[in-house]
């Protein structure tokens, strides 16, 4: 309920410095990129979030008037009950800047892609490629392998990582018999630096915490056959966070500072996309770091991405460049996508007859099967 003594307050409303706004064409994301969640807004509440700074709640009221008394109450309940902003006194009002939107990473690459469809093939280069990961600060790797791997095999990927840069690393495997839970549970525990491990084409879908908030195993029926399974753009997909909220304003979400490996030991951008900078066996990570056609795809940031340059989740989006709605245009929009920020509605991309074309280009026919 409003209370007539904050209708009449002098204090003045704010938001937190971590919640950020992004104008969408029809209404706007309201991110609180330190709780990495977010919120859809009316387009009509920016205006008064910028008039909240300027004035007191008193004033807003009196500037809004009695016509529109309920829909300024209801905006400031709305932050406030949600805890995206506060209330400050005029004398200490100043003391709260706005956070600077701005990107850095001390990493060369901050994050890698290695998959795998014959283990013996991949451990062929594996070391090499890790050794140059450490060598350019890496992060982050997930590892993607499309059939199934032994314990003792998740258990050499993962010690190779163990002595380098890399904190975060991401397994998929194939599911059979052989990975029990009591297994990936062990394996989890010896091997901190494994954050996730997806056990794909299981049988059922579940979740176990191995170290809460840390270390997760899960089990999905969904299939992993190949890299044409990647570039989905799903809400469960968006990432809310600050780091990655600043970087999209800079650079492209998914490809920035990121060098893959694909099944075939070919080094990419990713290992969907077709162009190749050479081989995992003999070609140095540096050289193509310095290819100017490889950092290239780094810098396609959503503002320069039709259709995406006017959605309100363009920033916590991830971006794919491998398939796309026209093949023969880089800043088209990802083709995985069925949100439309015009109607600002979500449907099938599969069934959409618009997509028909670059589907068939891609060879996704596959995809359509497996996800349907
Ligand atoms: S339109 Fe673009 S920014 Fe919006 S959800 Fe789809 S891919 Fe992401």
């Amino acid at each position: 309920m409003f209370s007539l003594e904050l209708k009449q307050s002098d204090q003045y409303l704010l938001l937190f410095a971590a919640c950020l706004i992004t104008k969408g064409h029809n209404r706007a994301l309201l991110t609180d990129s330190q709780r990495g969640k977010f919120d859809l807004i009316p387009n009509d509440m920016l205006d008064f979030i910028e008039n909240a700074k300027r004035y007191s709640i008193k004033t807003l009221f009196k500037i809004y008037g009695e016509e529109n008394s309920e829909i300024v109450e209801s905006y400031v309940s709305y932050i406030l009950e949600n805890e995206y902003g506060f209330l400050a006194d005029e004398k200490i009002r100043h003391n709260f800047p706005e956070i600077k939107i701005d990107w850095k990473s001390p990493s060369t690459i901050t994050n890698s892609i290695i998959d795998i469809k014959d283990f013996e093939h991949t451990k062929t280069y594996y070391e090499r490629i890790i050794s140059q990961l450490n060598a350019l600060q890496c992060e982050a790797l997930q590892i993607r392998s499309y059939t199934s791997l032994h314990i003792e095999q998740l258990q050499y990927l993962a010690t190779c990582v163990q002595e380098t840069s890399i904190e975060y690393l991401e397994i998929y495997v194939k599911d059979h018999d052989e990975l029990p839970l009591d297994k990936l549970i062990r394996l989890l525990q010896e091997h901190t630096k494994i954050s996730n491990l997806i056990v794909h084409s299981a049988s059922k879908n579940d979740e176990y915490d191995v170290i809460k908030k840390l270390s997760s195993i899960y089990h999905t029926t969904q299939e992993l056959t190949d890299e044409t399974c990647c570039g989905l753009v799903e809400k469960q997909y968006f990432n809310a966070v600050k780091d990655h909220y600043m970087e999209a304003h800079f650079y492209n979400s998914c490809l920035n500072r990121k060098i893959s490996v694909d099944a075939n030991g070919i080094l990419k951008n990713c290992p969907s996309m077709q162009t190749s900078y050479g081989n995992a066996l003999d070609t140095n990570l540096v050289d193509i770091i310095s290819n100017e056609d490889f950092t290239s795809a780094w810098n396609l940031k959503k503002d320069f991405v039709l259709t995406c340059q006017e959605c309100e989740f363009r920033y916590i989006c991830t971006d794919c460049r491998a398939y796309v709605e026209d093949p023969e245009n880089r800043y088209s929009k990802p083709l995985k996508c069925g949100y439309d920020p015009h109607t600002n509605e979500w449907s099938s991309w599969e069934e959409n007859p618009l997509k028909q074309k670059a589907i068939e280009h891609y060879e996704l026919k596959n995809i359509k099967r497996i996800l349907s």
